[in-house]
């Protein structure tokens, strides 16, 4: 028996190594393990052996036909690889579905990269704030009628939802002297309805700049930067005079309609101009309230609404689509 399987092995061996093809390692398959096969006829042999030798001699057949069923397997899986021609090779590949930015999310960070290559750094303050920080400090004492223009949401009476991000340019001109160079992005909070132009929480962006001899033509010259950045070198822009408590001179800025390009049309309503944010000189007192000497240093400020910018750019006509997370909506940027 010895002697019969080890011939066995060799044949089985030498077959392999002979053969290429995929029929002919089917063959060799039947040939030794099928039914009628030469490893059952060789299991059938042991029952003619004494008991004690059926054992040793059943183990190793069974190894003889593991191996050979391994061995098999191996050489076969690959003839399975090379024969599957359905797969076109020229197709393009299979894109993985992955996230994008929300377009508020775009205008902040082109205006994030926009600022800081012009030196001001990025500073944030907290969502829920004090009267002081919103309000007063900002020049607008507890009765000041500019109050109701800012729809405030209250949690208590000297607490509030903020209603601007202007807190901020307090809280760091408090901890910081001059020189200030900062923009604050950030959340804002208002009661307004919510409807096309307006939403209860949107997105602000403001710089500021407070130095000896800070003056109003630099800020001129950085708001046509900006809307050359943000629109286009073709897009003229102009300042109009405005009021905020906070500034001193105050104004507001406006560019050609992206839209009509100052034609009039529905966006612009016929005026062929639209507003983009507030902007002025930081008014003395408001210096004063963060012990910083308006005799010695100036400052500007300037301050646009994100959501607003992002409607202009993308042509967005209901503020509400940025908050609905209709995916329909967001793949388009
Ligand atoms: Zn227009």
């Amino acid at each position: 028996m010895e002697e019969q399987l080890k011939i066995l092995k060799d044949e089985i061996q030498s077959s392999l190594e002979q053969t290429k093809g995929k029929d002919a390692l089917e063959a060799i398959r039947i040939k030794y393990l099928g039914r009628k096969g030469k490893i059952n006829s060789y299991f059938r042999e042991i029952a003619k052996l004494p008991v004690e030798q059926r054992k040793i001699y059943g183990n190793r057949i069974n190894i003889i036909k593991q191996e050979l069923t391994q061995q098999l397997n191996v050489r076969l899986s690959t003839f399975k690889i090379k024969s599957r021609t359905d797969i076109d090779l020229l197709l393009p590949g299979k894109v993985p579905h992955t996230g994008h930015l929300h377009p508020l999310s775009k205008i902040f960070n082109e205006l994030i990269t926009f600022f800081t290559n012009f030196g001001f750094s990025v500073a944030t303050g907290p969502e829920i704030e004090y009267d002081w920080y919103n309000f007063e400090a900002l020049n607008m004492a507890k009765d000041h009628p500019a109050r109701d223009m800012f729809s405030s949401f209250y949690i208590k009476e000297d607490l509030l939802l903020r209603s601007h991000t202007s807190p901020t340019q307090i809280r760091v001109m408090e901890k910081q002297k001059p020189p200030i160079k900062i923009i604050c992005p950030g959340r804002c909070y208002r009661y307004d309805a919510f409807d096309a132009s307006h939403a209860p929480v949107f997105h602000q962006i403001e710089a500021l700049y407070v130095d000896e001899g800070v003056s109003f033509g630099e800020l001129k010259w950085l708001l046509g930067e900006l809307v050359k950045f943000l629109f286009g070198p073709k897009t003229k822009y102009e300042l109009r005079p405005s009021f905020f408590p906070f500034t001193e001179p105050s104004g507001e800025l406006a560019i050609s309609c992206t839209i009509c390009d100052g034609d009039g049309c529905a966006v612009c309503g016929n005026t062929g101009w639209l507003e983009l944010g507030g902007c002025g000189m930081v008014h003395p007192q408001v210096l004063k309230n963060v012990k910083i000497s308006p005799r010695k240093y100036s400052g500007y400020a300037l301050g646009m609404g994100v959501d607003r910018i992002a409607m202009i750019k993308y042509i967005i006509d209901d503020i509400r689509v940025f908050f609905n997370n209709d995916i329909r909506f967001l793949e388009q940027f």
